[in-house]
């Protein structure tokens, strides 16, 4: 998990990039620590090079809106690995994708369809509505709006802790 997290010239959070890619910005002057100070503890070593865990660009950048991917992974994450109708965590692999609005009658594969469901309830509401199946859903699944925020719940507190500033900032 050697990540660097990127920031624009006006420090703000443009991407979470390997630490190689953060070394060439060094490297090639692009890029610089976005703290004045070298300490230890904001670093990361790779190999014979001390890497910051937050750089900034030297230069301004027109930054793309990038689209969270719709995948597995990330419905997983949204949910925070619990299932929507029950209530309970789950390691990954225990847990299903429900349509709350059932597949079989054409219910869209969509953010705000979806939700993480263990396979008992998955069984238990096989193809119908939570309403006709009376189960509720912990909430109402939607489209996680902030790419790189929603990002950061896949990295550990000790790094993110690190990050947090910069997009408490912007
Ligand atoms: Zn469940």
């Amino acid at each position: 998990m050697r990540k660097v997290l990127l920031l624009d010239y006006n420090n703000r959070p443009i991407n979470i990039c390997s630490w190689k890619r953060a070394l060439v910005l060094l490297l090639k002057g692009k890029a610089r620590n976005a703290r004045l100070l070298n300490d230890i503890e904001s670093m990361i070593k790779v190999e014979n090079f001390l890497i910051p865990l937050v750089i900034k660009l030297n230069y301004n950048l027109a930054v793309q809106y990038k689209e969270l991917p719709f995948c597995r992974e990330n419905i997983l994450v949204r949910d925070e690995f619990v299932c929507q109708y029950c209530g309970k965590k789950f390691p990954p692999e225990e847990l299903t994708l429900d349509h709350v609005y059932p597949k079989s009658r054409l219910g869209p594969d969509i953010w705000e369809n979806i939700v993480a469901c263990c396979k008992e309830c998955n069984q238990k509401k096989a193809d119908r509505t939570p309403k006709e199946a009376r189960m509720k859903l912990l909430r109402r699944p939607y489209r996680p709006k902030d790419y790189l925020k929603f990002e950061l719940k896949k990295y550990p507190e000790d790094i993110v802790k690190h990050w947090q500033e910069y997009f408490e900032a912007s």
